[in-house]
């Protein structure tokens, strides 16, 4: 191992003592190898051969520790770079710096060294500490701390500058001789992403990182490069991270001045990693949440990166892998995944499946506004689902029930435990998004898949219902509508499918069911009107897909789903059959049906605060699901109306801000579990399961269900 000239520049440097340094660092401590948990292999999603492990902790100081366990399991290493946990732009240079050293990166808090991190400290029992930073950032008595905890022999030395510019400055000073690195990597100081990705690069070039404010080329930086003279210098972060005049001003002290950058970090992380670490094995995963701190877990994975030749990509606090960073897995396709942080299990199997190819990159179609990019468009809800089912696959089988107008799979779940197997248990249909514009149901379905699948392990009565019952979710009836609707990054208010008639184009596949259809003015004959009713029963190919999966649901002449939920915007509302007539008991429904209409709408509703209601209370429809499938089959049919109530204004009614998704989709849990504990014998909810239902699956329900 090499050992450098040390130089203190601009630091604050205390040198407790230098004896047995040389001799513990020139001892010889073996690169670290990271190696693979054999028990964490074979709980990676079922046969795959793409591998992850996680390295995760409750923050970053724990996140840090557990890098550091991973790359010392015995202890040993030679160098600790300590960070300030709520502050570490001054240790974003020590990433490449501790690589190269074969160091660790730990964070402490700014004035007090936890007990976590000293014991940590103890058990590396390094020869050298460097705390990066000011004591405005790191206090001097964490130094003190740290001495009193470590052997005498540990040298304890602050490296600093004046900000985090010139702290990175004054460390390249201290690690890199006049002229010894032919390549530089600068980043910003407020961009630490880009500087995190940078630094399994620069490690790999062996190349110092220098830090420059967006805006400015701050002189301790410059100085350095002048001290320096390397031949190039790759710039790492797009033109908001690192402006074009800052570039310019470093390319007038090195000519050859190259950008490496993306359009976000996520973007920027993978063009990193394209450039110089293309074909990677191993890609460590930083998670990130939302605002510059949660970068922090990136920052001590640096080392272990660069060690395992890894770039370091970024994944996001929500449940979809980003664009960019999907691209670069799709890319390299490396066969392991190291994960600094805590992700959820759709998007360890996100990164697993793209690796693996059991996930592909769906067809472009058009996203949302940005103010709403939270919402899943089809693409998104199509990865997620089919991530879903690699993350949970025996308890998750995604298929389509048939195809658009124009051509796009109608995307359903089957959720079960032992999912492969057919049985006889009680089944539940949920689906969304008849009406283009609705996009809440969607997001109302994949609430759903998610209660059912991350809660299966660790909620009760998630796993009792799920143990026995068939839960259906059709996530989106209606995408050819959907892609209309958000074409050109703008809301159309689009209602009906894609389908030409007449000259106009779409029928509302809400009016097109074959029951009552268009028998009673709930519905237009008029090709241009929104609730056209189509020139007959069943001629959207969306109905006919719906009605012919129910159909397959018919298992020696009995029908297996009992109950159902179609997810409409909005009015906060829980409907029930008929919506053709205004009487409540026509001829066509029995009286123990209206009863328990009745009986599960008003306890659902007292559940998610809806109001219940006969489907024609406001106004009448003829043609519609639940009046089709509660003639047709039995099946105790519900309309949700989601949230809001009416406001009056179409943009506010229809199409509610991404805010409100979490809580208004959480809120409908209640009622939805309620829907699917029903279905083991929809009549007990009258007190007539003896009646309708001996010798049926009866499920007593858990408790608090009821409501
Ligand atoms: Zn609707």
């Amino acid at each position: 191992m090499m050992m450098r000239p040390r130089f203190r520049f601009g630091a604050r440097a205390r040198l407790l003592t230098a004896l047995g340094v040389f001799a513990l660092i020139c001892g010889g401590v073996e690169p670290p190898v990271v190696r693979a948990d054999p028990a964490q292999l074979a709980g990676a999603f079922g046969s795959s051969t793409v591998t992850t492990e996680r390295l995760g902790g409750t923050d970053q100081y724990a996140v840090a520790v557990a890098i550091s366990q991973r790359l010392f399991p015995h202890g040993g290493a030679p160098v600790v770079y300590l960070a300030g946990g709520q502050n570490y732009a001054d240790a974003l240079a020590a990433g490449p710096i501790a690589a190269r050293e074969d160091g660790a990166i730990l964070y402490t808090a700014g004035s007090s060294l936890t007990a976590a991190v000293g014991r940590e400290l103890v058990r590396l029992a390094p020869a050298r500490v460097e705390v990066m930073g000011g004591a405005s950032v790191i206090a001097d008595n964490v130094l003190d701390q740290v001495a009193t905890i470590l052997a005498p022999t540990t040298v304890v030395e602050r490296v600093a500058g004046s900000d985090a510019c010139g702290t990175a400055a004054a460390l390249s000073a201290r690690s890199f001789g006049r002229s010894a690195a032919s390549t530089v990597f600068v980043a910003s100081a407020q961009s630490p992403a880009d500087a995190i990705a940078a630094g399994p690069a620069a490690a790999q070039l062996g190349s110092p990182l220098l830090l420059v404010n967006a805006t400015s080329l701050p002189a301790t930086t410059a100085a350095e490069l002048v001290r320096l003279e390397p031949d190039r210098v790759f710039v790492v972060g797009n033109a908001s991270a690192v402006s074009d005049e800052v570039l310019n001003a470093i390319e007038l002290i090195v000519p050859e001045t190259v950008r490496v950058s993306g359009a976000d970090a996520y973007a920027t992380a993978g063009a990193v990693a394209a450039r110089f670490l293309p074909r990677a094995a191993t890609e460590v995963a930083a998670e990130v949440m939302a605002g510059a701190l949660g970068y922090a877990d990136g920052l001590p994975a640096v080392p272990l990166a660069a060690a395992r030749q890894a770039p370091i990509l970024f994944v996001p606090a929500n449940d979809v892998l980003p664009n960019p960073t999907r691209d670069a897995i799709v890319a390299a396709r490396p066969s392991r995944f190291v994960i600094a942080g805590s992700v959820s299990e759709v998007v360890r199997a996100q990164l697993v499946g793209f690796s693996d190819g059991r996930l592909t990159v769906p067809a472009p179609t058009p996203a949302y506004p940005a103010y709403d990019s939270g919402y899943h468009d089809y693409g998104e809800m199509v990865t997620l689902i089919k991530a879903t089912e690699i993350a949970y696959p025996t308890l998750v089988h995604v298929f389509s029930i048939g195809k658009s107008y124009e051509g796009r799979d109608i995307w359903a779940a089957k959720i079960s435990e032992n999912v492969s197997i057919d049985t006889d248990e009680p089944g539940v249909l949920v689906d969304a998004l008849h009406h283009a514009d609705e996009h809440l149901g969607v997001e109302q379905a994949l609430y759903l898949l998610a209660t059912l699948t991350s809660g299966y392990a660790t909620d009760p009565t998630v796993h009792q219902l799920v143990d026995s019952r068939v839960i259906w979710i059709v996530f989106a009836l209606n995408p050819d509508g959907w892609a209309y609707d958000l074409s050109g990054g703008q809301y159309h208010y689009w209602r009906k499918n894609r389908q030409p008639y007449g000259g106009y184009y779409g029928t509302d596949i809400n009016r097109n069911y074959g029951y009552r259809w268009a028998c009673c003015g709930g519905s237009s004959s008029r090709p241009l009107a929104y609730n056209f009713h189509g020139p007959s029963a069943w001629s959207t190919p969306e109905a006919r897909a719906l009605r012919d999966f129910v159909a397959s649901r018919v298992v020696n002449g009995v029908e297996q789903i009992k109950t159902h939920v179609t997810l409409h915007v909005n009015g906060e509302l829980i409907l029930y059959p008929y919506g053709y007539t205004k009487t409540a008991l026509p001829s066509d429904m029995k009286a123990d049906d209206y009863a328990v209409f009745v009986k599960m709408a008003q306890t659902m509703a007292h559940m998610n605060g809806y109001t219940a209601e006969q489907s024609s209370h406001l106004y009448i429809t003829d043609g519609d699901e639940i009046d089709w499938l509660y003639h047709q089959y039995g099946i105790f049919s519900f309309t949700f109306e989601l949230y809001p109530k009416e406001l009056g204004s179409l943009t506010a009614d229809v199409y509610p801000p991404y805010s409100v998704v979490a809580t208004q989709t959480a809120r409908n849990r209640g009622a939805l579990l309620y829907l699917i504990y029903a279905a083991g014998c929809p009549y007990a909810v009258i007190g007539k399961a003896a009646q309708y239902c001996s010798g049926s699956p009866v499920v007593t329900p858990s408790s608090g269900l009821l409501g």
